[in-house]
């Protein structure tokens, strides 16, 4: 167990994670669906009112050959994200991605929300919802632009790929369905890579994103979990931090800006 939060309380902890982060030299997060809570986006993947539970395994096999299934899922998952904005703990994480503290961001989510707020290196490890793929050439496109030029009905065939006339389907990984392989690759690489490694809103359930800490901690990462329940890593991490993204980040930001004004002097 971590020896660390067993004698220090809350506000002691994020002092400490601040000190880790200020003095990391690799940084990398890994995102759930808790960071995005504020933004008011639902978990696709739980089991109360995430998409896949409106989503049998057989619909998603008959994606390709039933209209109706393709458009009940940009239905449900589409325009709720398009509408939904980053909040602060996006917003933390791109900044301290600008200030080239953070190397990468590595998502479960697919609400594109780093991305809106100024990321500019992300792993995604489900897809993006705000995006079509082309299942021929493998080209994405911004999906709101193509659900309004497309007529949107349950009988109708869904969008076809401007650049080779392919189908089009939403750039999300389903449940049952893999990561694509460069991505998990990549992602692989920069847990190991990584010296201080933060899981911020996931409870680290879903296999196989929930190895990336493993592999961070076997190459030597300190882990730092922040999520506002329990996870299935809190025995294996350095520092647990339990409560909302926000409110935590918003306090662990504040001292690192102290610590950055110290070592300017
Ligand atoms: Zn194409």
């Amino acid at each position: 167990m971590n020896e660390i939060n067993l004698k220090l309380n809350q506000e002691d902890l994020i002092i400490k994670a601040a000190e880790l982060i200020f003095n990391s030299k690799y940084l990398v997060v890994l995102t759930g669906a808790g960071i995005s809570n504020d933004s008011g986006i639902p978990d696709f993947r739980s089991s109360k009112d995430g998409l896949c539970t409106k989503i049998t395994p057989e619909e998603s096999k008959n994606i390709f050959k039933e209209p109706k299934i393709f458009w009940k899922i940009v239905k449900l998952v589409g325009p709720n994200l398009i509408k939904a904005k980053p909040n602060l703990s996006h917003r933390i994480l791109a900044n301290w991605q600008k200030d080239k503290k953070l190397k990468t961001v590595i998502t479960q989510n697919i609400d594109g929300l780093h991305q809106e707020a100024g990321s500019n290196w992300v792993l995604e490890l489900h897809g993006n919802a705000k995006e079509f793929s082309c299942i021929v050439c493998h080209s994405r496109f911004d999906a709101k632009k193509i659900i309004k030029s497309h007529k949107e009905n349950e009988e109708h065939l869904p969008p076809s790929c401007p650049s080779c006339g392919g189908l089009l389907i939403l750039n999300i990984v389903m449940f049952g369905q893999n990561i694509p392989e460069l991505i998990w690759m990549e992602s692989v690489s920069e847990a190991q890579k990584s010296d201080v490694f933060i899981v911020i809103g996931s409870s680290l359930v879903v296999y196989p994103a929930n190895q990336l800490p493993i592999y961070a901690k076997k190459y030597g990462a300190k882990i730092i979990i922040i999520n506002d329940s329990k996870t299935e890593f809190d025995e294996f991490s350095d520092i647990v931090l339990t409560g909302n993204s926000s409110i935590i980040l918003k306090k662990i930001d504040k001292f690192i800006q102290k610590l950055n004004n110290k070592s300017d002097f």
